[in-house]
């Protein structure tokens, strides 16, 4: 897990604050990034047809309220493509879109579309660490354990 208290340390290499720019510029596009992730998720985001009421009439319902309880957390899926991540995230966020709008099955699909767009922020922002800063150092300064596995790696671009 980012221990986000650490992130306010000055990196030690030059070139690493060339890169990442201040902390200020580095939390915005995360959140950009972030959002977009997420966004994908929404299966109406990453399919076509629908009217905007339609639209705005399912997704007022896409409420997801239980966010309590336990989730799924299946470990650290380290993104190797940015770009291709997103097209798998809309590949697999779109599958969902024909229950969704034509069967309604809207708490099913909101449960999914949640838990998947948590897991894909967790991995996002683990690997940004992970490419930014190298695995040891990702691992020494933020815990960033070894990735269980591959996403985003250019079998759906
Ligand atoms: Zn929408």
């Amino acid at each position: 897990m980012v221990r986000l208290g650490r992130l306010d340390e000055a990196p030690s290499d030059p070139e690493m604050t060339l890169r990442l720019g201040g902390l200020d510029d580095v939390l915005f596009v995360l959140g950009q990034a972030t959002h977009f992730v997420q966004d994908l998720n929404q299966p109406l985001h990453a399919a076509w047809g629908e009217t905007r009421a339609e639209h705005n009439e399912i997704e007022a319902q896409m409420l997801y309220r239980t966010w309590q309880k336990d989730h799924t957390y299946r470990g650290f899926m380290l993104v190797k493509n940015y770009s291709c991540f997103a097209h798998e995230i809309a590949q697999n966020s779109s599958q969902h879109a024909r229950a969704l709008f034509f069967d309604r099955e809207i708490k099913r699909v909101t449960e999914i579309a949640w838990d998947q767009a948590v897991n894909d922020t967790a991995n996002l922002w683990q690997s940004i660490f992970w490419h930014a800063l190298g695995p040891e150092r990702a691992g020494q300064l933020y815990g960033i354990p070894a990735p269980v596995g591959e996403i985003g790696n250019g079998s759906l671009c």
